[in-house]
């Protein structure tokens, strides 16, 4: 069966509204003088009330909802992936220790050297993805591959606006640790590889969709090839000057069309497996 992550019954085990209830709500350090010296446990307890986002209520979907405001304001448009980001609790994705700023827009470390994309960026790549032909088409975004699955956050916001998702990890311990993941929620529309995505995933090739987490000096010809007629890529590749932007390429019957967008910072696309 296939269950939506807001469908969950029981709520979110981990308790981000536990480890935000130390917060006083509102901003609190604001309303205390400052000093030149602070004892250590008061310095932590500080620390603890800026990390949670201010003015918020205390429980995870409320600071979902604010992140998302976030991005509509940022001039995210899709309707349907805001409405995945309300639902899928990025707090479950990162180490415990690292909870309390899952939904601030940062970058954070799921070991291995890697790290899970900020909020605005994984909302930036995949409304690009939204624009392509055949997802304007369908108002989704189809058959998509997704290429570094890392922790596997942005693989369940994909799967509540796809039809079918492939997404290919090289690290075997990350592997592991999305579909530990995403297993909870029965995602039977998700299918999890452990290999080298620069390659592509043929068997179920064409994608309407490529979504790229990693970006190497070219695009690989595999994804190019595996791309629908219809479909779009959103990749970052590294750029004149040794810097990385984000690449779209949209596939017609006539070809592949290229366009360059913002600069970004991505980890490096590696081949091979570990
Ligand atoms: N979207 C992920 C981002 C993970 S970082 C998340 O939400 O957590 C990018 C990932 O790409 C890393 O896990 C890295 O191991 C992986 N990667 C790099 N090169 C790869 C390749 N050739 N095939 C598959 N995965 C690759």
């Amino acid at each position: 069966m296939t269950r939506r992550p807001g469908n969950r019954p029981g709520g979110f085990p981990l308790g981000l509204d536990r480890l935000a209830s130390t917060a006083t709500p509102g901003n609190g350090a604001a309303r205390e003088p400052l000093r030149p010296q602070r004892l250590l446990h008061q310095a932590a307890q500080d620390a603890s009330r800026l990390a949670v986002p201010s003015g918020l209520g205390l429980d995870s979907a409320k600071v979902r909802q604010r992140m998302v405001q976030r991005l509509r304001a940022d001039g995210v448009r899709s309707e349907a992936l805001l409405a995945a980001m309300s639902q899928v609790p990025r707090h479950h994705f990162v180490d415990t220790a690292l909870a309390i700023q899952a939904y601030e827009d940062t970058s954070l470390p799921i070991g291995h050297g890697q790290t899970i994309s900020k909020p605005s960026v994984v909302a930036r790549m995949i409304d690009l993805l939204f624009e392509g032909a055949n997802a304007r088409r369908d108002g989704q975004l189809g058959q998509v591959l997704e290429i570094g699955t890392g922790c596997g956050y942005q693989t369940a916001v994909l799967a509540c606006v796809a039809r079918h998702v492939v997404s290919i990890e090289r690290v075997r311990p990350l592997f592991d640790k999305a579909r530990t993941h995403l297993a909870e929620w029965r995602l039977n529309q998700v299918r999890l590889v452990h290999g080298d995505g620069m390659l592509g995933h043929g068997s179920r090739a064409p994608y309407d969709s490529v979504i790229a987490a990693a970006g190497g000096d070219d695009l690989p010809q595999a994804w190019l090839d595996q791309l629908a007629v219809g479909g779009r890529l959103v990749a970052p590749m590294v750029v004149g000057g040794g810097g990385q932007a984000l690449m779209v390429v949209d596939r017609t019957s006539g070809g592949w069309s290229r366009h360059q967008q913002e600069a970004v910072h991505f980890v490096p696309l590696k081949s091979g497996v570990i």
